[in-house]
C-alpha cells in the first residue's frame, strides 16, 4: 500500500492553508465500500488525477470483516461485519460479477428455522394485523416524528403485543425508544417492497473488500488515523496519525466516509464548522447497536435433525443462527446481539461477555453447561469498534427525512458518503455505502471537470 508524504507539515489553523497547489486532486478518508468505489471510479474518470484513501485500520474493508483461520475455522470462515447481500437487485451484484465472487442463496436449502421464545402462528397473525394498522394509522399521521416506542404505545396496551412490534426497530439494530416510528414503518414498507432473498458471499465479504483494494493498488495507505480536517473553497487539509506520527495532506476535494458514530464522537475535528443543514443532518442520525459471537462447539449439540437455523428471543435482542456460509461439520454457532443486549455484552467485556453468551444459548437450547463444550469463540464488540462505534446508521425521533441532506457538498470541496448518507431503504447497507460511492464520485469528478461517471 502507499504511503502519503504531504507538503505542508504540521497543518496549523484554517488560515495557514497555502493558497495555491495540493499534495492530491482527491482525498477519501476511509477505505470501506463506499471509499473504495469512490477511488475506483475517480481514478478511471481520470486517469491522471491524483487519488489517496487514508484508512485508520491496518486492513481494507471497514465494516466488511471476515475472520479466516483455518486451523480453528470453517474453512469458508467466519463473518464478523456484513453477512449478506440483501437482494437479488442488491447493486453490489455488479462488484460480484465482476469478480466473478461465488454466493449462495440464503434460502436455496430449505432450512428450517429454529426460534427460541418463538411466536405461536396466532402471533404471527395478530403481528401481521398490528403492522397493517401501524402502516396506516401512520399514513393519516401529520404530527411530529416521535419515538418507535411512543408510537406503538398509542397503538397497542398489550406489553406482548408492543415486544413483538418491537422487534422491528430491533431489525435495524436499534432500541425502540432511539429509533424514529416513520424510519421503521415507513422506511420498513420501501424495504419490503424492494427486497426479496438474501445471499451468502462464498469465502467471506473480505474477498469483495480485497478485491476492490487491488483495483486501486497504491492508492490506499493504511494505518492513516485522521485527527483534523480543515477546508476552504478549492482546498481541504488532513491531519492524521500515520503509524502514530502526526503529518499532513493537503487536497482540492476531500470526501469523508467515517461512520456516523466516528463523526459523532468528535474524533475527527472539522473546522470551519459544516453548516447547520449538515450538522442537523448528522445529528438526526446515531449508530445501532451490535456484538458478534460466532463460537466452535466440540459437538453439535443442537442434534443432527436440527439444520441449520436460527434462535432468537421476542425482540430480536439476542438470536443464535449458524454461520456463513452453513457447514454442517463445523460445529458452529453465531450469536448476534442487538440493542440493549448489545449494550449489555459490551459493558460485560469479552470475559464476562462469553459467560453471558452461553447461558442464553443454554437457555435457547435447552442444554446445560456448555462452556465445558466451547472450543472457540470471537468477541466482535461494534458499538465500541474505536473505527465504527456502533454497527450502522439509524434515524432518530424526529428526523426522518434529513439523511438526504448530508449529500450536498460543502463549499464545493469537502463531501460526505458512506452507508448513512444513501437513500432510504438502503441506508445501512453495503450496497447503500456502493450507490453513496457512486454518488460521491459523480460529484467529484464534476467539480473537477473529469471524465464522466454513470449515475447512482
Ligand atoms: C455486524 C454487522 C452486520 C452487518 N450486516 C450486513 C448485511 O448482512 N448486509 C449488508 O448489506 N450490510 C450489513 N452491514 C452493514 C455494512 O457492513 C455497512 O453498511 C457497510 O459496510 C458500510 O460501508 P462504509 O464504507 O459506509 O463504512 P465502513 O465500512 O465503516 O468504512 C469506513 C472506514 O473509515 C475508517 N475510519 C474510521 N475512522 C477513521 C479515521 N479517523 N481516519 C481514517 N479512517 C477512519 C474505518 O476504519 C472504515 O474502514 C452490517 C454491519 C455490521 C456492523
Amino acid at each position: 500500500m502507499a504511503v502519503a508524504t504531504g507538503g505542508l507539515g504540521l497543518l496549523g489553523p484554517r488560515t495557514a492553508l497555502p493558497a495555491l497547489g495540493a499534495d492530491y486532486d482527491v482525498v477519501i478518508v476511509g477505505a470501506g465500500v463506499a471509499g473504495m468505489t469512490a477511488a475506483q471510479l475517480l481514478s478511471k474518470a481520470g486517469p491522471g488525477l491524483k487519488v489517496i484513501v487514508l484508512e485508520a485500520r491496518d486492513r481494507v474493508g471497514g465494516r466488511l470483516l471476515t475472520l479466516r483461520d483455518r486451523q480453528t475455522l470453517p474453512s469458508h470462515g467466519v463473518e464478523l461485519g456484513a453477512q449478506l447481500i440483501h437482494g437479488s437487485q442488491a447493486p453490489t451484484w455488479e462488484l460480484i460479477k465482476r469478480y466473478d465472487i461465488a454466493t449462495r442463496s440464503r434460502h436455496a436449502t430449505g432450512e428450517p428455522t429454529f426460534r427460541f421464545l418463538d411466536n405461536s402462528p396466532q402471533d404471527w397473525e395478530r403481528l401481521g394485523a398490528l403492522k397493517a394498522e401501524a402502516r396506516e394509522a401512520l399514513a393519516s399521521e401529520i404530527g411530529p416524528d416521535v419515538s418507535y416506542q411512543t408510537f406503538i404505545e398509542t397503538l397497542t396496551e398489550d406489553p406482548r403485543e408492543r415486544e413483538m412490534l418491537y422487534a422491528d426497530a430491533l431489525s435495524w439494530s436499534a432500541e425502540p425508544d432511539r429509533i424514529s416510528a416513520r424510519a421503521v414503518i415507513k422506511d420498513g414498507e420501501r424495504w419490503d417492497d424492494w427486497h426479496d432473498e438474501d445471499f451468502q458471499v462464498i469465502g467471506g465479504y473480505s474477498t469483495l473488500a480485497e478485491r476492490m483494494a487491488a483495483e486501486i493498488e497504491g492508492r490506499i495507505q493504511l494505518d492513516s488515523v485522521v485527527t483534523d480536517i480543515f477546508f476552504r473553497p478549492g482546498l481541504a487539509g488532513i491531519r492524521y496519525k500515520y503509524s502514530g506520527v502526526t503529518t499532513a495532506l493537503t487536497c482540492r476535494q476531500l470526501i469523508l466516509t467515517l461512520p456516523i458514530g466516528v463523526l459523532k464522537s468528535g474524533g475527527v475535528e472539522i473546522q470551519p464548522a459544516i453548516p447547520d443543514t449538515i450538522q442537523r443532518s448528522i445529528d438526526s442520525l446515531e449508530m445501532g447497536q451490535a456484538v458478534v459471537v460466532p463460537m466452535m462447539f466440540s459437538e453439535p449439540f443442537w442434534g443432527a435433525e436440527a439444520a441449520p437455523g436460527s434462535w432468537s428471543d421476542l425482540a430480536d435482542r439476542v438470536s443464535f443462527n449458524f454461520p456463513h456460509p452453513v457447514d454442517k461439520g463445523g460445529n458452529a454457532i453465531q450469536g448476534w446481539f442487538t440493542g440493549a443486549a448489545a449494550q449489555e455484552l459490551s459493558r460485560l467485556g469479552p470475559e464476562a461477555g462469553i459467560s453471558r453468551v452461553l447461558q442464553w444459548l443454554e437457555q435457547a437450547s435447552g442444554q446445560q453447561n456448555l462452556a465445558s463444550k466451547l472450543r472457540w469463540h470471537h468477541f466482535m464488540d461494534w458499538v465500541r469498534d474505536p473505527y465504527t462505534l456502533g454497527s450502522y446508521s439509524i434515524t432518530r425521533p424526529g428526523g426522518h427525512g434529513r439523511r438526504r441532506l448530508l449529500t450536498e457538498p460543502v463549499a464545493d470541496t469537502l463531501y460526505f458518503a458512506g452507508e448513512a448518507t444513501a437513500p432510504p431503504p438502503h441506508y445501512q447497507t453495503v450496497h447503500g455505502a456502493y450507490l453513496s460511492g457512486k454518488r460521491v464520485a459523480q460529484q467529484v469528478a464534476a467539480a473537477l471537470r473529469v471524465g464522466s461517471i454513470s449515475p447512482a
